[in-house]
């Protein structure tokens, strides 16, 4: 489904991932632990290009993110391919980013609208769907300022399946939010995992990874130090590393 492969990233001089190879399966959650700074948002935004590696490739189902290849070389696609992509690749951020002039439906519904170019009413028919399923179809009416954050944040999530998403990646979804409402975020996050949602989720919520996670992996300073199945990272990490930043967290 998602194929890194030698992936390296510098921002000036400061090479912040520093060969990544990573495989996701299709239907499967890769949870991404790791300190402040290791380069695990920016390992997110390269897979739905966000960001530009310098070199290396990302595949999602086999299509080359950014590039195609003409004979044996490399040629960027246009700006218009590049968001076309991007469609494919839903990303949920830490701050929710919704548009806070929209009210929740109108965030999910306008999103499915103008980029998948459904009709006005197939758009809020699907958008009213999705509020329900993230438990929110009473709060359609209302705009951002008037949600809290882990309401916010799961019509964020809504407006990500609008899209239809291949899959979606997750860049530390709870962390801005109050301690009670992270529980109801996670809930929806495990729903999604439940229905077979191909997902990549930054969090520092262990006991979230260790549930749903089919694959952990650690990060450090631009490289994956270890990764493997929940049980294996969380329970007997095999590097120093990972010890060390799981006795911090947990
Ligand atoms: P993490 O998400 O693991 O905390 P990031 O991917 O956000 O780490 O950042 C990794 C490193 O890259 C940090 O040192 C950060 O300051 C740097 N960095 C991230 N984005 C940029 C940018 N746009 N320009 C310059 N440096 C950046
Ligand atoms: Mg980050």
């Amino acid at each position: 489904m998602i194929e890194i492969s030698g992936v390296h990233k510098s921002f000036g001089p400061i090479e912040v991932l520093k060969g990544i190879d990573l495989t996701v399966e299709a239907g499967t959650v890769t949870v991404i632990l790791g300190p402040s700074g290791s380069g695990k948002s920016t390992l997110l935004r390269c897979i739905n290009r966000l960001e530009k590696v310098n070199s290396g490739t990302v595949r999602v189902d086999g299509e080359l993110i950014g590039y195609e290849q003409r004979g044996n070389r490399l040629h960027e696609l246009s700006e218009r391919r590049i968001l076309q992509q991007r469609v494919g690749i839903g990303f949920v951020f830490q701050n929710f980013n919704l548009f806070p002039h929209l009210t929740a439906l109108q965030n999910v519904a306008e999103a499915r609208h103008s980029a998948l170019r459904k009709t006005k009413s197939q758009a809020y028919e699907k958008a009213h769907e999705l509020l329900a399923l993230v438990d929110l179809w009473d709060r359609a009416g209302a705009y951002p300022r008037q949600l809290s954050g882990g309401q916010q944040q799961r019509v964020a999530i809504a407006r990500a399946l609008a899209l239809e998403p291949k899959l979606i990646l997750f860049d530390e979804p709870t962390s801005a939010l109050d301690p009670e409402l992270v529980g109801e975020v996670l809930d929806v996050l495990r729903d999604l995992a439940r229905a077979g949602t191909t997902m990549i989720v930054v969090t520092h919520e262990i006991g979230f990874a260790r549930e749903v996670a089919d694959t952990v992996v650690f990060m450090d300073s631009g490289r994956i130090v270890e990764q493997g199945t929940p049980a294996q990272v969380l329970d007997h990490p095999r590097h120093e590393r990972t010890r060390a930043f799981l006795s911090k967290v947990l």
